[in-house]
This record gives structure tokens, C-alpha cells and sequence, in this order.
């Protein structure tokens, strides 16, 4: 088939500024999956997301609904001409999803976080960048190949999840309930990044995570700090020193077993990580590091094999009594979000069960422990090689006019390793919009909306990149 990709490329461009407005429409809705008060408008970006892909060319598009899960969304094109004789196109599985992260504390906003504003080249709002704008650039590209050649050289199945946000909780019973629905021969998914703006990445390592609440309690209700301050312990104290306890000097995580089961890299590997050559300070001030900040991690480690290959442990909430309104009690009980991200190797199961151990041991004075696991996410990695590796470096390569740098990503997604396991291993190719300056989970999240332009082309160079990869041979080195 002779196909003219150019025109391709053409036809995106004049509809850019239609699908910037399909992203904001979306972006509109608080489509917030971990708060129950907003499962209704979870819902609402599900079907507007239904509609968005119908309107780009996509057939039998439908919500995949699950009892208890926030729905998702799968269309699909399925009518690729065979390359050859007897050989089929491969199939290829779009991946985004369309919940979002709550929109942290919104006086931090510069304007609101659910009416998307354009400032110098880059569009803010909640799940503009974190993906939504990746729902877009999937849709997007179908739609030029349609208007432009009424085909597309690969078959398309365009997955728009509901619960990435949410730790996909229910991912296990969606992969066998919906196995059919969503087979595939090649995995693209549009939620990781770019290694600087105007510098595309393929990541090809995510940590795990595993979410574990641990809660202290003293007293069955809070007492007067000056009565009984000296012989009652103070849960908030004793739940601080806790937490204090499971790392080292460096902030390293120091529970007895937790890194046991850490795979080591291979020496190919750590040379892959040493070569991108970056540096902690580099990295603090990308994130936004105060003056005098220094980084925490052990030094004699590469600040990326620390990023992406080793456990780390954030507190991501703490319950006691706020600041507003407190007076001179000891509360009752004090509760911490612990939320631990894993290496390659860690089975997160293990992991919790020398947490509570830990917790158990290292509790003082005998007060009540509870702990609840939310989440418990095993890490993914695969080798950056093989052929549908080197058609999405030459797609990238195309669609940004610079070579993609493999590079790994400190953040996890669930739905990745369990959806390339269920088919066998096929090769995932993990691009995406966000960029070092995108905030992606906090204020101010935006998206870099030339970058996203050169995203969407790269996808349109790469479902013709894939074409010619033969499906029934082994397509790369997935693990
Ligand atoms: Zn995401």
C-alpha cells in the first residue's frame, strides 16, 4: 500500500486546533477517581470520552464497566489491509486514561484547575498533561490516518482507563473479564514522558508501589496534654518516631527484609542509566527545590538508579489534630499514609508483610496498631530492544526531529506489566506528553502544547512504523 505520511502529518495540523479543544472539554470535568463525591463526573468524562473517540473514526466504541470499578472506555479499527500475502497487520493497544488526580490545594492554582488556560505555550489544568492529553493523541492520530487514506496501516484498539489514578484496584478481574476486548500484538501507552521539553523519551522501567495506612491509638478519646502529658504517650509523637524508625541517614529505607528481594542491575544496565550522565542538584531544582536544599538518597548511588531502581518511602498523609482549632490535648490516635515505591524484583506482598512486622516491633508503650494495604503494585522493566523498540525510536526520532532517550520512570502503572503478561510478553512502548516542568500530581499541572503537536505525530509515524512488524515472530523482548 503506498501510503503518504506527510499528508498524515498535514491533516493533524489543521485539526490541532479542534483536538486542543476536545482536550479541554475533557479537562473540564473533575473526573477525581480516588473521591467518591466525584464517581458521577468519573463517569461523565467515560462518556464524553465514548463521544470523542466515535467523532475521531473509532468503531463499536464502548464502556467497559466492572461492579465496584470506575468505567473505562475501548474503541476500535480493525480493518488494516494484510502487509502480505497471508499476514495480517498487528494489532495495536492505545493506551490513556481519563481520571485524574484531586487537584491539591487549589489557592496554589494560578488559575482554576478545571478551566484550562493557555499561558505561554504550555495549557494548565488537572489532567490536561496526566492524560488527557494523551486520550487526545491517540484519537487524533487515528483520525488523520482515516481523513487522509480512509485506512490505517495498523489494526487499533484505543484503551482509555478509569482507575489509573486509583492504583487500577480492579485490574486483575478487567484483564479476565475483558481479555478478548482488549488482545493485542503491540502495547503503546501515552502516560509516561519526555526527558526535557523538545526531547521525546521511551521509558522502559517503572517502579512499583505499595500504599499502607498505619494507625497508632492511646486512648479511646483525646485528654488534657497538662494532666496527663508525662504517663499517657502521645500518639503523634510515637507514630513520628515510628516512621523515623524505617529509614537510615540518607532517608533509605532501613526495615529489616524490605530490600531482600531487590534485583540488582545488570552492568548493561546501570551503564545505560550512567550514560544519561545527570545529576541530584539537576533534579532538585526541576523540582522546585528551596535554596540551601540538599538531596536526600544514598550519594555513592547514580541519582537515577536511586530515581528508578531503588525502594523509597514518602508519607503522603497525616492524620492528628490540624493546626486550626488545636488546644492542650493528647489525641486519641494519629494516622500516616505510608506510601513506598518498589524496585525491580520486589514482590509487593513481602514487602507489606516486613512493613507490619517492622511496625509491630518498633511500636512504643504497647498502643494499638492498625494497619489497612490500599494498593500493592509490582515493578515493570523490559529491555529497550528489539523491532517495535526501533520503530518507535525512529517514529519519536521523526515526530521530534531528535533521537528518544530510553529512560527509565520513578512513577508506577499498574495496568502495564499485568496487560503485556496476559498476552504473552508483547512489547510495550511506554511515550507520553509529560515533561520535567509538567507537575503532573501537583499545582499548576500543564501541557506543553508544541510537544504534544510532535506527540501526536510521532503516533502517526509510528502505527505506520509498526505495519510492517510481523505478529506472528516475536516482536521484541518484553519480561
Ligand atoms: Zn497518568
Amino acid at each position: 500500500m503506498d501510503l503518504d505520511v506527510d499528508a498524515v502529518i498535514a491533516a493533524a495540523r489543521v485539526a490541532l486546533p479542534d483536538t486542543q479543544r476536545s482536550l479541554e472539554q475533557l479537562a473540564r470535568i473533575p473526573s477525581i477517581g480516588a473521591d467518591p463525591a466525584h464517581a458521577t463526573d468519573v463517569a461523565h468524562s467515560a462518556n464524553l470520552t465514548v463521544n470523542i473517540l466515535q467523532d475521531h473514526g473509532l468503531e463499536n466504541v464502548r464502556i467497559l464497566n466492572l461492579v465496584g470499578a470506575h468505567p473505562s472506555v475501548l474503541g476500535e479499527w480493525l480493518h488494516a489491509p494484510e502487509v502480505a500475502p497471508g499476514q495480517p497487520a498487528p494489532t495495536v493497544l492505545l493506551y490513556a486514561h481519563h481520571d485524574v488526580q484531586p487537584p491539591g490545594v487549589v489557592a496554589n492554582w494560578t488559575s482554576d484547575p478545571f478551566e484550562p488556560v493557555e499561558r505561554n505555550g504550555r495549557l494548565y489544568a488537572r489532567g490536561v498533561c496526566d492524560d488527557k492529553a494523551g486520550v487526545l493523541a491517540h484519537a487524533a492520530a487515528v483520525k488523520a490516518w482515516l481523513d487522509t487514506h480512509n485506512t490505517i496501516p495498523c489494526n487499533v484498539k484505543v484503551f482509555i482507563e478509569g482507575e489509573e489514578e486509583s492504583g487500577s484496584p480492579n485490574l486483575e478481574r478487567f484483564l479476565t473479564t475483558y481479555a478478548e476486548d482488549l488482545r493485542a500484538d503491540v502495547f503503546v501507552l501515552a502516560d509516561a514522558g519526555q526527558w526535557k521539553v523538545g526531547e521525546p523519551a521511551i521509558t522502559y522501567m517503572l517502579r512499583g508501589l505499595a500504599t499502607i495506612d498505619v494507625t497508632l491509638r492511646a486512648l479511646k478519646g483525646p485528654v488534657h496534654s497538662g494532666i496527663f502529658g508525662g504517663a499517657v504517650p502521645d500518639p503523634t509523637l510515637c507514630l513520628a518516631k515510628l516512621i523515623a524508625t524505617m529509614v537510615d541517614d540518607h532517608n533509605d529505607i532501613a526495615i529489616a527484609g524490605f530490600t531482600d528481594d531487590v534485583r540488582p542491575l545488570i552492568a548493561t544496565e546501570r551503564q545505560r542509566i550512567v550514560d544519561l550522565g545527570s545529576t541530584p542538584e539537576a533534579y532538585l531544582r526541576a523540582a522546585g527545590a528551596v535554596e540551601g536544599v540538599q538531596s536526600s538518597g544514598d550519594p555513592n548511588i547514580n541519582v537515577f538508579e536511586r530515581l528508578w531502581a531503588h525502594p523509597n518511602l514518602t508519607v503522603i498523609g497525616f492524620d492528628s489534630h490540624p493546626l486550626a482549632g488545636s488546644s492542650n490535648q493528647i489525641v486519641a490516635a494519629a494516622t500516616a499514609r505510608l506510601s513506598f515505591r518498589l524496585a525491580p524484583g520486589q514482590d509487593p506482598q513481602r514487602v507489606c508483610t516486613t512493613v507490619i512486622d517492622h511496625i509491630a516491633a518498633n511500636t512504643q508503650f504497647g498502643l494499638e496498631t492498625t494497619t489497612h494495604i490500599h494498593e500493592a503494585v509490582p515493578a515493570w522493566t523490559t529491555d529497550p530492544v528489539g523491532p517495535a523498540f526501533e520503530a518507535c525510536e525512529r517514529a519519536l526520532e521523526k515526530g521530534f526531529g531528535k533521537a528518544p532517550v530510553a529512560a527509565g520512570m520513578g512513577g508506577s502503572v499498574p495496568f502495564v506489566g499485568p496487560f503485556v503478561n496476559a498476552f504473552g510478553g508483547i512489547p510495550a512502548l511506554l511515550i507520553g506528553p509529560e515533561d520535567p516542568h509538567s507537575h503532573a500530581h501537583g499545582e499548576d499541572e500543564s501541557l506543553h502544547l508544541e510537544d504534544w503537536r510532535k506527540l501526536i505525530e510521532s503516533e502517526i509515524h509510528l502505527l505506520s512504523e509498526l505495519a510492517g512488524l510481523d505478529p506472528s515472530t516475536s516482536l521484541g523482548d518484553a519480561n
